[in-house]
């Protein structure tokens, strides 16, 4: 569904590369994490998928439509959860209709509501595809119900905490019937319990079926995707299951990277003998090896 080949990107001004030779391959209905330190290429990775950074050297193809296709741009960037938004101005009047904006979900929600009322800012996105407004309706419907924000179609949008202003800004995506979603660091702002709403949000998505890219800075909200892809200095330095990736302590050490904290004490126990799988990452999986009988 989603392919680099050989992906090298320089900013410009740059001295050195932010992706350097990347390949990989995601496939349909894949829930990828991506993870790094601050600087190792994730943004820049995830501004790829939707074409809105092509590569200086090598090729991104998405749904079999190369980025670098002009021709093919609105349709991945529609395909991938990015949205092509008139602004006010452009509305009223003159010149070129679209103005790009996206609509892959980033850190501060605030930055990504246009409108005052939830139900709104979700039809947002569709109506500005000319999308037919007894479908519009159909959509936002479906998509508050799929953020289980359906109790606040008529809430003011600066009422919401910013767990549901991050799920709103999702069900606008969502609204957009895209095939991928991608998340860049779309929990960073939220309180914990925001956090894991947004995540579980997240995982009822790729269980439907939708291909999920999310890159986070919390290595515990890694632990139920299909695959983590590891970053660092704009490489990929580990690719692989989290039962896997959460092996190679020494790789997530040397990227500035700390294990969950169950995986680390799974470690500190296997060091005093126990004998523990890689199957265990989560608080609840540690419990259930070291008690079976509980
Ligand atoms: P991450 O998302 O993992 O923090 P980024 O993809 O944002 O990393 O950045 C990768 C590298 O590219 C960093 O060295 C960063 O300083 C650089 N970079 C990011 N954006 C720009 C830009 N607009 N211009 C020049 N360099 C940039
Ligand atoms: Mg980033």
């Amino acid at each position: 569904m989603i392919r680099f080949d050989n992906v090298t990107f320089q900013y410009e001004k740059a001295d050195t590369p932010a992706l350097s030779d990347i390949n990989l391959e995601i496939r349909e209905g894949e829930f990828v994490a991506i993870v790094g330190h601050n600087g190792s290429g994730k943004s820049t990775l995830a501004k790829h998928v939707n074409g809105l950074l092509l590569p200086t050297q090598g090729g991104v193809t998405v749904c079999g439509m190369q980025t670098s296709n002009e021709d093919d741009i609105l349709k991945i960037r529609q395909k991938v959860g990015q949205y092509i938004i008139a602004s006010p101005a452009e509305i009223t009047g003159n010149g070129a209709p679209y103005r790009q904006k996206v609509g892959m979900a980033f850190q501060n929600p605030d930055n990504q509501l246009v409108t005052t009322v939830v139900e709104e800012d979700v039809a947002f996105g569709p109506e500005n595809l000319g999308v037919q407004p007894s479908e519009i309706r159909e959509r936002v419907d479906e998509a508050l119900a799929s953020v289980g924000m359906t109790a606040f179609a008529q809430f003011a949008v600066h009422h919401l905490s910013g767990g549901q202003k991050q799920r709103i800004a999702i069900a606008g995506i969502l609204a957009l019937k895209p095939q991928i979603l991608v998340l860049d660091e779309a929990t960073a702002m939220l309180d914990p319990s925001g956090r894991s709403e947004l995540l579980e949000t997240v995982k009822k998505l790729h269980e439907e079926g939708m291909t999920v890219l999310m890159v986070t800075q919390y290595m515990e909200e890694t632990t139920g995707c299909d695959r983590i892809i590891v970053m660092k200095g704009g490489k990929v330095v580990l690719d692989g299951s989290p039962a896997d990736v959460f092996t190679h302590t020494d790789i997530l050490t040397a990227s500035n990277l700390i294990p969950p904290e169950p995986v680390i004490v799974r470690d500190a126990l296997r060091t005093m003998g126990y004998t523990l799988s890689d199957r265990v990452l989560t608080a609840e999986q540690l419990a259930e090896e070291l008690c079976p009988s509980l």
